[in-house]
């Protein structure tokens, strides 16, 4: 090969990744465990949050023992306790289950006081140009109301979630300002994830949190972030190796996560 096709060549693929995958579809969501498997009470996790920091810099999850509600804001983890303190957890910390991406937002959308979190998703999900995909979403402003729990710690042996977060602690909010951070995911990824959305809160303060339950907007602007590619990271350990993951947990998972 002359060095002006080598030349050429290199041109070519210097540009190619930019024809062949538009910016918002180059992002890719990376999920530790799957949602069944936090079902059934696995909550102990080999990988740590620092780790998935060369994965994203925005998601949601939880923490090892199912020590609190996770939220991944900007390159920084918060946890969320049962008592409702917040705090910026160590590296070094372990999660079962987590999803992470690196948020670019494709699109803005304003959305207007007083709607609940239901209208809020039937908004976001009529815009979206397909429900076959995953977004990042990320909810700025301020909320009238928003409602969000944690759970307690867990000591082995560990009992399934759906016994666990009957000792959830609920968090009522007024008047709040804050993020509400997670993902849209397909129907057909339940059982891996939570399928329809999956929202964490963080005040802006930072001093308040949780898995979110349902708020009513205040002045609130979504962005947007749809991702195309998927990926599992599976644990390495024998309690998930032993476990019955099998049959279709949806309608458990809907009214844990839901
Ligand atoms: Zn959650």
């Amino acid at each position: 090969m002359n060095f002006r096709l080598i030349a050429w060549s290199c041109t070519l693929l210097a540009i190619a990744p930019s024809l062949l995958f538009p910016a918002w579809s180059g992002d890719t969501l990376t999920q530790v465990s799957t949602i069944g498997a936090l079902l059934t009470g696995i909550y102990d996790g080999n990988t740590t949050l620092g780790s998935l920091k060369t994965r994203g810099d925005f998601g949601l999850g939880t923490v090892s023992g199912l020590n609190g509600e996770m939220v991944f804001l900007n390159d920084t983890f918060f946890r969320i306790d049962a008592s409702g303190a917040v705090v910026v957890p160590d590296d070094t910390m372990r999660t079962p289950f987590a999803a992470v991406t690196f948020f670019h937002a494709a699109d803005t959308v304003d959305l207007e006081p007083g709607l609940s979190m239901e209208a809020a998703e039937k908004k976001l999900d009529s815009l979206f140009p397909t429900l076959n995909i995953f977004y990042a979403v990320k909810i700025t402003g301020s909320f009238e109301t928003l409602r969000a729990r944690s759970v307690p710690r867990q000591h082995p042996p560990y009992r399934p979630m759906q016994e666990a977060v009957k000792d959830q602690a609920v968090f009522k909010f007024t008047g709040i300002r804050g993020t509400v951070a997670g993902f849209r995911c397909p129907a057909y990824a339940g059982g891996i994830t939570v399928a329809g959305w999956h929202l964490h809160f963080i005040s802006d303060r930072r001093d308040r949190g949780g898995h979110v339950l349902d708020f009513t907007t205040g002045k609130c602007r979504a962005e947007i972030d749809g991702v195309r590619n998927f990926r599992l990271a599976l644990p390495d350990d024998s309690a998930f190796n032993k476990a019955d993951l099998s049959g279709n947990k949806t309608a458990i998972i809907n009214k844990i996560e839901r």
